[in-house]
């Protein structure tokens, strides 16, 4: 199957903005600057495909099924533009296409059913689910293609159809994706929009749209929030996070450093649930330091590209000098850089990975959403009261031998997936929803088919 690469779309004469590989930090493509006016145009064509392809589940999941084939296929030409625009190294690219193919499975075998419902009165009544119609979802540039298809493989699940936008900093791996998925699907099913602002504000608030499913920060999660309520349409909000790992008195620092280390610098570290703090018992705080100071000392930082990088560069530039004024801020308020704390010299938007010691607790590094510090404390409450701390409730973690002790631990924070001894995996069929500023309404599972679709209700009278 021929794939059309990104770029310039064939016969589209519009403007065009660059993208740039974080790698280099210079501009090696460019998508197409497309309108909020076009928005329209485009909503009424996926209006008109709602109607077709609400009509037959049978079809719709033979179709999604196909479509996971086409993606798998299509993961060599998809896993190194993914690199380019977004950073990571290859085999974590090809890891997102993996998922996004296992999703699109996973809900093309999920059937909402009809639930009777039973209250001893002479009436048969029934739910049964039906779609919404057309729906939009924005998403943001650290998972892509993965956080692109939690949206669309539910919504087009369910019977609807969808207008995606990806940030403009990674465009071009979703923009392959929508035309591999073109081959699966029929015309208009999921449309693919490409522009900087305010294309993402226009399409949270177009009165054709009825569900508005965002991913990304809690600024612009409420801009959302705000745009759609113009039309009253849905809103899921999957926002920012600032989990925090507890290690207790009984864990095995070397056993787990690995584990750890990871959940914090996965994906350079832009994960929204990665470990953005880590609370050790006073006793074992210079050893868990040290264990992941060694750890990012020597991770092989380098080109996505490059066969051997483990770490690739931040995406962009702003959020570099994110990075940057964060640990700035933690150094000059008394914190010590173990390793790292600065760029390295040359190209790209790299950030040595680093890891931050004596702390204090009030500095942005700990309280907003960012990487890198290791806190101690004297008892576990005081643990437990600063993991629960921030207005954030995406995710959170208890390390220790005793499961049950930890698992009691787990049980108090306040967020969304607590993890025992390992951190930020989730499972296709789990729930997913962070609490507080964290996040509005359920992803994954049958929770995220629900999510898509609305109930609908039958009484019959059981006399005529
Ligand atoms: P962002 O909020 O800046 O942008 C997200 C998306 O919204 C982009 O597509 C952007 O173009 C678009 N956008 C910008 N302004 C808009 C507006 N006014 N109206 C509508 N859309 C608009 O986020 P980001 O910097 O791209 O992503 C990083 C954030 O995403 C972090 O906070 C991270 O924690 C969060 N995130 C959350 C989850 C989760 O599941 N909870 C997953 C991944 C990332």
């Amino acid at each position: 199957m021929p794939i059309p690469q990104p770029g310039r779309a064939p016969g589209n004469c519009g403007e065009h903005f660059a993208v740039v590989d974080p790698a280099t930090g210079e501009a090696f493509e460019e998508a197409p600057d497309q309108q909020p006016q076009e928005l329209d145009a485009i909503v009424g064509r996926a209006h008109q495909a709602w109607r077709g392809w609400r009509a037959d589940p049978v079809a719709r999941a033979t179709a999604l099924r196909a479509a996971a084939d086409a993606v798998l296929a299509a993961g060599p030409d998809l896993a190194p533009l993914l690199t380019r625009e977004q950073g990571k190294p290859l085999a974590e690219s090809y890891a997102e296409v993996a998922r996004t193919a296992a999703r699109l499975r996973y809900f093309a075998e999920l059937d909402p059913g009809s639930q009777p419902i039973t209250d001893g009165r002479p009436v048969r009544s029934e739910i049964r689910w039906r779609s919404l119609g057309p729906v939009a979802a924005i998403v943001p540039w650290n998972f892509p293609l993965q956080l692109a298809s939690a949206k669309f493989a539910p919504a087009l699940a369910a019977g609807n159809t969808m207008v995606l936008k990806p940030s403009p900093l990674t465009p071009l791996a979703t923009r392959l994706l929508a035309s591999v998925l073109a081959s699966a699907l029929p015309a208009d099913v999921l449309t693919v929009v490409t522009g900087r602002e305010p294309l993402g504000a226009r399409l949270a608030s177009h009165p054709g749209i009825r569900h508005v499913t965002f991913t990304g920060s809690i600024p612009t999660g409420r801009a959302v929030a705000r745009g759609a309520a113009a039309s009253l349409a849905r809103v899921t909000l999957e926002l920012g996070g600032n989990d925090a790992a507890i290690l207790l008195e009984d864990v095995a620092v070397e056993r787990i450093a690995d584990r750890l280390f990871w959940a914090a610098f996965r994906n350079c570290g832009q994960v929204c649930m990665a470990v953005k703090r880590v609370y050790a018992p006073a006793r074992l705080y210079s050893q868990v330091v040290e264990a992941l100071a060694e750890r990012a000392k020597t991770v092989v930082v380098g080109a996505g590209l490059d066969p051997g990088t483990q770490l690739g560069p931040v995406n962009n530039a702003p959020q570099l000098a994110r990075v940057e004024r964060c640990t700035a801020q933690a150094l000059a308020a008394g914190a010590r850089a173990v390793t790292g704390g600065h760029r390295p010299a040359g190209p790209g938007y790299f950030f040595a990975p680093t890891i931050l010691a004596d702390v204090p607790p009030d500095s942005p590094v700990v309280t907003e959403e960012q990487f890198g510090p290791v806190l101690p404390y004297r008892s576990l409450d005081e643990a437990v009261e600063a993991a629960n701390s921030t207005g954030f409730g995406l995710g959170g973690s208890v390390w220790g031998t005793d499961l049950d002790r930890a698992e009691a631990v787990a049980d108090r924070l306040e967020c969304g997936t607590a993890w025992i001894n390992h951190h930020a995996e989730l499972s296709l069929a789990q729930p997913f929803a962070g609490i507080k500023e964290s996040g509005v309404g359920v992803a994954g599972g049958p929770w995220g088919l629900y999510g898509n679709l609305r109930p609908f209700v039958v009484h019959r009278l059981e006399e005529a």
